[in-house]
């Protein structure tokens, strides 16, 4: 494999870290401290400045107005991104929407694209995506309570979901649903478009997660679909292709995911450092850095950080050379890999700030509250590791351990 990053990607990861640093870390205090709706118009600002810089919408197409990056090239980006929780909000490149995106491009039809495509590449709307429901493991989605059926010319969506990321404000949710009870159980869901004015699309709450109910993009819901009915053209794709489709969008979905979760290891392992630097620990002025304890936390993040980070760009590779199907297993590898380490290293990162790391005079307790959360979304750490550790014992069944 080739390592080296070309000079168009150095110079754009370039321009994006700087602005990162100089417009919108600054800007974290404030995030910490205020709801997320109140930050908008500074949000808006800061987003007028990257359209002006040509750096909108980095992995989305260019004919929808994004640069048009491929999936390599996005990961690197991701990563410089993750540096600040509102990195990929304001260059227009955030989950759920990405996935979103990604689906309308490749499934919907030309009054979808024009409706729903257009206006969310260019960040003039937003959308959710609705598939979780409170009463069923997510874990095993097969198992849905939620409806959608065919009545004339339209479809009658029923159901309660939560964890409806980014609901709050969004314009539409593109929501999972049962169309075909009777068919096999892989085959009997479908995606459909719910516009989130449409009668019976009621937003119960913003759930309060580890203490903050957020507002706006930061925020997951609970909602309830009592009758909402919808035109039968807001269907996603092919009836019963639900499944095949939520797949598809997951794949380079883990992609950006892990390549973010490296970027707040990154950030994170900055401070850790820094800190372990310039703590004095006693009067002759030994610092919190000659602590071998210390220094093997940080020698250890280091190993896995790196380690993560060429993990994740082989799996990028094996999906953009052979397709998402073929690096199955290295998805899975990654996800839990990365989560885990992104996990250690925040704790560890946290652990060396004492006292500061609790408080949220740095950056470090909103990650580690926020970003638990990567070892449960997106498929749990415990359904990637048994999908991986099967494909890899199959290989081995019937074979004689004394013959190896
Ligand atoms: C912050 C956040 C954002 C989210 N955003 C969205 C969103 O935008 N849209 C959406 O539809 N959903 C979203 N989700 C929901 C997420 O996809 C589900 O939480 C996830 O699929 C797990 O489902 P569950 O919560 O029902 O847990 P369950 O399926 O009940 O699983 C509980 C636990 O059981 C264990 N487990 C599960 N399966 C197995 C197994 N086979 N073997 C051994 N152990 C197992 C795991 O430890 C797992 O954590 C989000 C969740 C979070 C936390």
């Amino acid at each position: 494999m080739d390592f080296t990053v070309s000079d168009k990607m150095q110079a754009i990861v370039g321009m994006m870290r700087e602005f990162v640093e100089k417009e919108l870390v600054p800007l974290e205090p404030d995030f910490l401290a205020k709801d997320f709706r109140s930050m908008l118009p500074v949000i808006e600002e800061k987003r007028a400045m990257v359209r002006q810089m040509e750096l909108w919408a980095p992995n989305h197409p260019r004919e929808y107005g994004g640069m048009g990056l491929d999936l390599m090239e996005h990961a690197l980006v991701s990563e410089v991104l993750g540096r600040t929780p509102i990195g990929h909000f304001v260059f227009g490149c955030h989950a759920p929407d990405a996935g979103n995106i990604e689906i309308l491009h490749k499934y919907g039809t030309p009054e979808q694209k024009e409706r729903w495509l257009k206006p969310l590449v260019a960040g003039k709307i937003r959308s959710c995506f609705s598939m979780t429901e409170v009463e069923l493991p997510g874990s095993n989605p097969v198992m849905m309570d939620a409806t959608a059926d065919r009545e004339g010319d339209g479809y009658v969506v029923n159901g309660q979901k939560w964890y409806s990321t980014a609901a709050d404000g969004a314009a539409f949710a593109i929501v999972m649903a049962v169309t075909n009870p009777e068919a096999p159980p892989y085959l009997r869901a479908s995606m459909i478009i719910v516009p989130t004015d449409t009668p019976g699309f009621n937003r119960v709450r913003n759930i309060s997660v580890m203490g903050h109910t957020g507002s706006d993009f930061f925020s997951h819901a609970e909602i309830l679909y009592q009758s909402c009915r919808v035109p039968a053209a807001n269907l996603l794709g092919p009836e019963g292709w639900g499944f095949a489709i939520a797949q598809e969008r997951l794949g380079p979905g883990r992609i950006h995911h892990c390549m973010r979760w490296l970027g707040i290891c990154s950030r994170v392992y900055d401070l850790m450092c820094r800190r372990a630097a310039e703590r004095v620990m006693s009067p002759d002025g030994r610092t919190l850095a000659t602590k071998q304890i210390v220094q093997v936390w940080i020698a250890e993040s280091a190993a896995e950080i790196q380690a993560a980070r060429l993990m994740t760009l082989h799996a990028a590779w094996k999906i953009e050379t052979l397709g998402v199907k073929e690096a199955r297993e290295e998805i899975s590898l990654i996800k839990f890999y990365v989560a885990g380490v992104l996990q250690r290293v925040v704790d560890r990162a946290l652990q060396v700030h004492g006292g500061l790391g609790m408080t949220d005079d740095t950056i470090i307790s909103f990650f580690y509250r926020h970003e638990r959360a990567a070892r449960i979304y997106d498929g749990a750490d415990e359904v990637h590791k048994m999908a991986v550790a099967k494909r890899i014992l199959k290989g081995y069944a019937g074979r004689s351990a004394r013959r190896v």
